[in-house]
């Protein structure tokens, strides 16, 4: 399986890759830019292409960039939407350098404009965003429903992909907290659970998995993520997600509150799991 955990992106590409192997991972997540801000680095087109070896020669599953919190595509304020319109276009630019892999992002918060203005915005701006000579896809992420968070639905996300012109191009990451505390219990009905995201929106589109442990119970809005196993999640229902054979080839990433040491031992105990998950 394809699992890590998110990495920094301060020492450039070639490190994380290296960063990655260290750890006992064969996929990762980074940050496209400051996550709190918006400053981005410049791309050595030598380093991204040395993390491109490294990937093919350790057979790493795809990448999962992530947008920076800041951007929020169906802000109210023209100088938020600006700038996050302008930070999509700029990282989706970018990620060609690292061609083939994901580009996930919060579809965003609609700060009291409605779901529905906020689904209208945010295809606005990927069908602005979007090229079709891009290798990227981009993924909208399943939130958990905090504030006016838009996503937090299967349906909203579809009423999402459904207005994209380049279709082929998106796709979702489905977050285990953001699911579970938008009120998806995984833990009891992940079958069901799965099929209702088949029915609505279609399992293809399902590329990578988020995979946290949640703070909260099921329903709660609250988004916080715990550790594997510490959790009101809870490692066996899980480990079922990290083993669903409809799930199976996705990149699976931590974003678990650890330091190294906690992400070796958690990608160690997934991978160590699989024949106790069958
Ligand atoms: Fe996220
Ligand atoms: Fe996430
Ligand atoms: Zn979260």
């Amino acid at each position: 399986m394809y699992i890590g955990n998110h990495l920094s992106s301060s020492k450039g590409f070639e490190h994380m890759g290296k960063e990655a192997l260290k750890l006992g991972a064969n996929t990762f997540a980074f940050f496209t830019r400051n996550p709190r801000g918006g400053a981005a680095k410049e791309i050595s087109e030598d380093d991204a292409n040395k993390l491109r070896a490294l990937m093919e020669e350790h057979h790493f599953g795809k990448l999962v960039a992530h947008a920076p919190y800041t951007m929020n595509v169906c802000a109210e304020k023209e100088s938020v939407l600006n700038f996050s319109r302008g930070v999509l276009a700029d990282d989706l630019a970018r990620m060609e350098y690292l061609p083939h892999n994901y580009y996930n992002f919060h579809p965003g918060s609609h700060v009291g404009q409605g779901a529905e203005k906020g689904i209208e915005l945010i295809a606005d701006a990927l069908n602005a965003a979007l090229k079709p000579e891009y290798q990227t896809i981009v993924l909208l992420e399943t939130m958990a429903g905090k504030g006016s968070e838009v996503g937090k639905s299967f349906e909203e996300l579809k009423a999402i992909l459904d207005r994209i012109e380049l279709s082929d191009k998106v796709g979702v990451c489905l977050d285990t907290c953001h699911v579970w505390d938008a009120g998806y219990d995984i833990v009891h009905d992940l079958d069901g659970v799965l099929q209702n995201f088949d029915e609505i929106i279609g399992l293809d589109r399902l590329c990578a998995v988020h995979f946290n442990d949640s703070m909260n119970d099921c329903g709660a809005h609250k988004d916080r993520h715990q550790k594997i196993g510490e959790g009101k999640i809870g490692a066996d229902a899980l480990l079922a997600v990290a083993y669903h054979p409809l799930l199976a080839g996705r990149p699976f990433i931590l974003e678990t509150p650890n330091d190294d040491e906690g992400y070796a031992r958690e990608i160690a105990m997934v991978r160590n799991a699989e024949p106790l998950a069958k």
